[in-house]
């Protein structure tokens, strides 16, 4: 039996996830003159005080009528590991005791030579995911509920008052499908984007999906010009569906529609991300398909070695494999990189960290009886 998770009677509201008109009707209907909403508007994006009773300029009976209903942080960070390149994998624990992982990875790894200069957060849209990959460990324990705008706009600031500098880029390639988490996907980039709120540029943002071919088409009619990554992992029908339930909703013709409908909107240029998979998806007959696929939307490819999950199969093909694919694509004049740093295993294994948690916990059962999950000191999965 799993544990019951402590949900507070009425989970206060965050203040992190609430827009300027929003803040401003809260300031009216506590009766406060209008030029305390400017002043809460700064408190909670520009000056991002880490509580209610820091916005000293506030009356204290506004303080204290705020504290009734509002939270200026909802999460905190529980741990913190970093791999040798410097990639830092953030546990947050959520109101209601769940977790959910955030990952900084700097551009330039010092490991490889260059200074790092460039940071991109990985985030979380969901708790667990619906989708069932057969790969991925965010999917394993299934799906619990969806992240807040609030929830997704506050690991961009914890992990920023920790690490003390700002992330350039944002990749939603956290846990969970942040497709299927519409709603609150939209209004978190809209403050993360805005001037008054975290002011991410649009194309500094990456949303990465599964293949939800309508939600995809409902994106590519969203005004800013955040780009948009596909996890493909298959190249045919009959390859995908095996490693991927979606694209039995949502085949790959479907998908590809969609893609044209995204570049009929001249959006950003798409990615399609590619895990190599030994024996799986790695074969150079997908490799061709791929080229073809990822040339009719004029996207680039990113392929990346399968990262090993405790209790899943699958492993990474050789390197000589690994070249071979990525060759044919270059072949057939398709740009592919093909990443094999390490710092990336702790982003892409990302999920694991939390299921060690809850588990631990007694929150969910493990979802792999025979084998402990293990996460290294150093954070690698
Ligand atoms: N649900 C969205 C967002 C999650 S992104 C999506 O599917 O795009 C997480 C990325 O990491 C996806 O591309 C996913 O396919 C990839 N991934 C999952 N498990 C992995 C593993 N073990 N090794 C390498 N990449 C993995």
């Amino acid at each position: 039996m799993t544990a019951p998770v402590t949900t507070p009677a009425k989970p206060l509201t965050a203040l992190l996830g609430t827009t300027p008109q929003e803040l401003t009707e809260v300031v009216t209907q506590l009766g406060e003159p209008g030029f305390r909403a400017k002043q809460l508007i700064e408190w909670t994006y520009a000056k991002r005080a880490t509580t209610i009773e820091a916005m000293s300029s506030l009356s204290k009976p506004m303080r204290q009528a705020l504290t009734e209903r509002y939270v200026a942080r909802s999460m905190v960070i529980v741990d913190v590991t970093g791999s040798a390149d410097t990639t830092r994998k953030y546990l947050l624990k959520l109101h209601d005791g769940r977790y959910v992982e955030t990952v900084l990875i700097p551009a330039n790894p010092a490991l490889y030579g260059g200074k790092s200069d460039r940071r991109t957060l990985c985030v979380s849209s969901q708790v667990g995911c619906a989708y069932d990959c057969k790969f991925c460990a965010s999917g394993l324990a299934g799906f619990t509920r969806n992240l807040t705008a609030a929830e997704i706009v506050e690991q961009i600031v914890q992990v920023e008052a920790h690490a003390g500098e700002r992330v350039d880029n944002l990749v939603f390639m956290g846990m969970g499908e942040p497709l299927a988490n519409y709603s609150n996907l939209i209004k978190a980039i809209e403050i993360l984007n805005a001037e008054w709120g975290i002011g991410i540029g649009a194309r500094h943002m990456t949303v990465s999906t599964s293949g939800l071919a309508p939600q995809i088409m409902k994106l590519a009619d969203f005004p800013l010009q955040i780009r948009l990554a596909i996890s493909l992992h298959g190249a045919s029908d009959e390859v995908r569906s095996k490693i991927m339930p979606v694209n039995e909703k949502h085949n790959l013709a479907e998908l590809f529609d969609a893609l044209q409908y995204w570049r009929s909107k001249s959006k950003q240029h798409i990615t399609l991300e590619y895990i190599l998979i030994e024996g799986v998806n790695d074969m150079l007959d997908q490799a061709r398909m791929l080229a073809k696929r990822a040339r009719a939307v004029h996207a680039k490819v990113n392929l990346i070695p399968y990262n090993t999950v405790d209790g899943l199969p699958w492993t990474r093909p050789s390197e000589a494999q690994q070249d071979a694919f990525r060759d044919v694509l270059v072949a057939a004049g398709v740009t592919a990189t093909l990443r094999r740093e390490k710092g990336h295993d702790i982003a892409a294994a990302c999920g694991q960290l939390r299921l060690k948690q809850e588990t631990a916990e007694g929150i969910i059962e493990s979802p792999i009886p025979q084998k402990r999950i293990t996460i290294g000191a150093g954070g690698a999965a």
